[in-house]
């Protein structure tokens, strides 16, 4: 038999600092606006922090340069310039991501290159909400991130409070009508600048500790993936003569173990019920999967014929499977290996979802009239078949070997 396999050392995404569990709240810096405007000191605030979080030993300085020459990153055949930086607070780990351009955010958040638990939205007091604004809060809560903070920038060059306060009422209706609570957001009024400079104490240093403290009380940390029901989608099956049919691939989320009761879902309207007799991964065998495993599992009474790739084993009951859902999309332009031509309602691309690779069926939003490279918008798609399908699943539209358009599930129909 196969000898155990080593569970000390495996990738975790969990750790703890002091007795707090924490993952790693991936925070995205935002607003950019190029358009006739000075920017609204996104970096300044990403290198303002690093500084003063140095000064407490929890952060590696870097200076406006270092994050500003943003290194390209590849997600799903798209190019991203992103730069990725880490600070620690007394109790949590931070990822941070800043990007130079707004297309950058855009395609970030629909790609998912970064998973993004938080956003701190970095606006102007000179500029006040841009119509880029509105975009980016729009974005967040299609790819469902569920918290914003706000930094009120440049109170060194606006000073009045009066001229603050508007700004922060506009913010806060902004954010309400997008469904955050604008009313409860905090707010922090400072400048990114006097606090990388060390100029103004007040609109500086002390700016940076209540927006820490902000991100600390208001940044709710994801939920594990491991705490989820059990999924995962299926790659291949071979079938093992005298012991049946293993599937391979890599668990999305939860948990599974030997006699597990599993449904296989998708491609057919019904489910297949079996049971795990096997869990193994290079070669040893497991008592039990996890989120993030990759793992081959020998299923009771599965014959190879019966699976498909693209099926997923999930636990009983816990996902549906369907054909129709809203989705956010961003069409690439040819120099991202995208076509150069628009298409209308009615396109057929291919839809590379999970393992599954199914035709799907575009339908744009009323009154748009065809979808152009570069193009960012929300449309309804139908699968050739059904799947078991999730909000802020990430996806990608392909044709004749092209990557034609990043997607992420923004609404599950029937
Ligand atoms: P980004 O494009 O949003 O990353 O903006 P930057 O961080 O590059 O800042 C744009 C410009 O605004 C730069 O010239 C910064 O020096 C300036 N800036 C940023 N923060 C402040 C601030 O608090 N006060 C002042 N006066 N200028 C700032
Ligand atoms: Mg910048």
């Amino acid at each position: 038999s196969f000898a155990k396999f080593d569970r000390s050392k495996p990738h975790l995404n969990v750790g703890t600092i002091g007795n707090t569990p924490f993952t790693l709240p991936l925070l995205f810096i935002f607003n950019n606006n190029k358009i006739g405007h000075i920017d609204h000191g996104k970096t300044t605030l990403t290198a303002a922090i690093t500084k003063y979080l140095a000064t407490k030993g929890s952060a590696e300085f870097k200076d406006y340069h270092d994050i500003d020459k943003a290194p390209e990153e590849k997600a799903r055949g798209i190019t991203i310039n992103a730069t990725t930086i880490e600070y620690e607070s007394q109790n949590r780990h931070y990822g941070h991501v800043d990007c130079p351009g707004h297309a950058d955010y855009v395609k970030n958040m629909i790609t998912g290159a970064a998973r993004m638990d938080g956003g701190i939205l970095v606006v102007s007091a000179a500029d006040g909400a841009m119509p880029q604004t509105r975009e980016h809060i729009l974005l967040c809560r299609q790819v469902g991130v569920k918290n914003i903070i706000v930094f009120l920038n440049k109170c060194d060059v606006v000073t009045d409070p009066e001229m603050h306060e508007l700004v922060e009422l506009e913010i806060r209706e902004l954010l309400n009508s997008y469904q955050y609570n604008g009313d409860t957001t905090p707010i922090i009024k400072g400048s990114a600048l006097c606090a990388l400079n060390g100029t103004d104490p007040e609109l500086g240093e002390k700016a940076m500790e209540q927006l820490i403290e902000a991100l600390d009380n208001n940044i709710d940390i994801p939920e594990r993936e491991m705490d989820k029901p059990f999924l995962m989608s299926i790659d291949s099956s071979v079938n093992i003569p005298g012991r049946g049919t293993v599937v391979t691939g890599t668990i999305e989320h939860g948990r599974c173990k030997i006699n597990d009761n599993v449904e296989m879902i998708g491609i057919r309207r019904k489910p297949q019920q079996t049971t795990i007799t096997g869990i193994e991964t290079f070669n040893k065998q497991l008592d039990f999967g996890e989120s993030g495993d990759n793992v081959g599992v020998l299923l009771r009474g599965v014959t190879k014929e019966q699976v498909k790739r693209g099926m997923c084993l999930s636990k009983p009951g816990s996902m549906d499977v369907r054909r129709n859902f809203q989705a956010q999309l961003y069409i690439l332009k040819p120099d991202e290996g995208g076509r150069s031509k628009p298409f209308f309602t009615g396109y057929r691309p291919q839809c590379f979802l999970r393992t599954a690779d199914v035709a799907v069926d575009v339908t744009l939003p009323e009154g748009m009239q065809m979808a152009l490279p570069g193009d960012n918008f929300t449309c309804t798609m139908k699968l050739n078949y059904p799947l078991p399908l999730q909000d802020m699943l990430r996806f990608a539209l392909r044709e004749g070997g092209k990557t034609v358009a990043a997607g992420v599930i923004t609404k599950c129909l029937e």
